[in-house]
């Protein structure tokens, strides 16, 4: 089954902000899909497919689908919290809300609103975290398996410094993941995650499990969360006082590999940024959730100078939207105040390939390389009166691209497409 798109074609094929030549721009441009793989991508008027019939979305911007590399469902219930940092933040609002996911009704209906929520906003794939119940994971992938979406998720493993009704067992947590792993992982476009939540949750043992799952199993990924808040850090310092850094807790344990996503990740030293990129580990950088919270600024100075692999994530409930262009805003603003002016192009590389990349997934989503599945979305820059008035003075592709990122949100986000599918 063959369909053809026109309209202004935008994707990368590399960090733009290395190489200009990887950013691919056609204004007048053709995407080409056959049987939900992309065809081809290229100028309209000098394609062999321009005489065929298309579905015709001039004026608008076509590209990948948006990729979120942190959130997590179970939160969307209390997104927007009132009045405490992290660590209070959680014993609040975060543990209360999870506890009601032991109750697979509930799961059922907020993985099937969150979802949709992603869709609605253009993000095509998500990395996600759900809560420590089994149930959980089972009604994330089964909402997600009949969307026909590529995401990644796991059961959070918590085995202390928790209320003890969202409690696991070094054992329980161990079992329940190796049975997820064997019901889900690779099953469609659906990947696994061993998800301890963060270092000061687990205890060693649980920790060593973690790594154990990770070696059982190919492909599996490694999802947490480190160095986010000041007060953490603290803490952690004193939970592991051995441990040269937050970083290197989770090293010791054999968590620092490819496919391990770190959320965060704002204090951390030299050392650990450059262990990052030599253990081919990836950051999420998530600006709404970190000034919300008041976690602090990530410095995308780090990624210039060590190179890691990084993406950005909502992190939805700490996070503040869905939204990956309101994301980008953030971003922009946070690294303004860092002296790094992130540019139109390197944000929409981070938010698809760049995303794609720090999943280990770039061979498969992220660009409209021919082959890779087609995941891509339609971004309308003339969906509000103010938009469209400042449409009019924009002098290139680039600056609309800068003034969706500034001021867009769900309502810029025409249509969404998975494999070729308008959903
Ligand atoms: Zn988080």
């Amino acid at each position: 089954m063959k369909k053809v798109f026109r309209g202004t074609i935008v994707y990368f094929t590399g960090d733009p902000s290395i190489d200009e030549a990887h950013t691919k721009i056609y204004e007048d441009g053709v995407l080409v899909v056959e049987d939900g793989l992309i065809k081809e991508a290229g100028d309209f008027t000098t394609s062999p497919y321009k005489n065929e019939e298309y579905t015709d979305y001039s004026g608008k911007i076509i590209c990948p689908g948006f990729i979120d590399t942190h959130l997590h469902y179970p939160q969307t219930g209390m997104i927007a919290s009132y009045g405490e940092q992290l660590l209070e933040w959680l014993q609040k609002y975060a543990f209360p809300e999870e506890k009601k996911f032991e109750d697979k009704g509930y799961s059922d209906k907020v993985s099937a609103f969150f979802l949709n929520e992603l869709l609605k906003n253009g993000t095509t794939t998500a990395l996600v975290m759900p809560t420590v119940h089994k149930s959980s994971v089972d009604s994330f992938f089964e909402e997600a398996l009949k969307r026909n979406m590529r995401v990644i998720s796991g059961k959070v493993m918590m085995d202390r410094n928790a209320p003890s009704y969202l409690l696991d067992t070094e054992k329980s947590s161990y079992d329940d993941s190796k049975e997820l792993i064997k019901k889900w992982h690779k099953k469609e476009r659906l990947l696994y995650a061993v998800t301890p939540r963060f270092a000061p949750t687990s205890t060693d043992k649980q920790l060593e499990k973690a790594s154990e799952l990770l070696d059982e199993f190919d492909g599996l990924y490694m999802h947490s969360h480190v160095a986010e808040n000041r007060d953490e850090v603290k803490w952690v310092k004193e939970l592991f006082p051995k441990d040269k850094s937050y970083q290197s807790i989770y090293d010791r344990f054999g968590l620092m590999r490819e496919r391990s996503i770190f959320a965060h990740a704002i204090y951390l030293s030299d050392d650990d940024y450059k262990m990052m990129n030599e253990k081919g580990s990836s950051i999420s950088f998530c600006p709404t959730s970190n000034l919300f919270i008041g976690s602090g600024l990530f410095d995308l100075n780090k990624y210039k100078k060590f190179d890691f692999r990084l993406g950005i994530g909502t992190d939805v409930g700490g996070g503040t939207s869905f939204s990956i262009l309101k994301t980008l805003a953030e971003a922009y603003k946070v690294s303004q105040l860092n002296k790094y002016s992130l540019s139109p192009l390197q944000s929409f590389y981070f938010a698809t390939l760049g995303g794609a990349k720090s999943l280990y997934l770039d061979d498969k989503i992220g660009s409209f390389e021919s082959g890779k599945e087609a995941d891509f979305i339609v971004l309308d820059p003339n969906a509000t009166d103010l938009m469209k008035m400042r449409a009019e003075n924009a002098e290139s592709i680039i600056d609309i691209l800068f003034i969706l990122m500034i001021l867009g949100d769900e309502r810029n986000v025409n249509s969404t497409y998975l494999m070729g599918q308008k959903v």
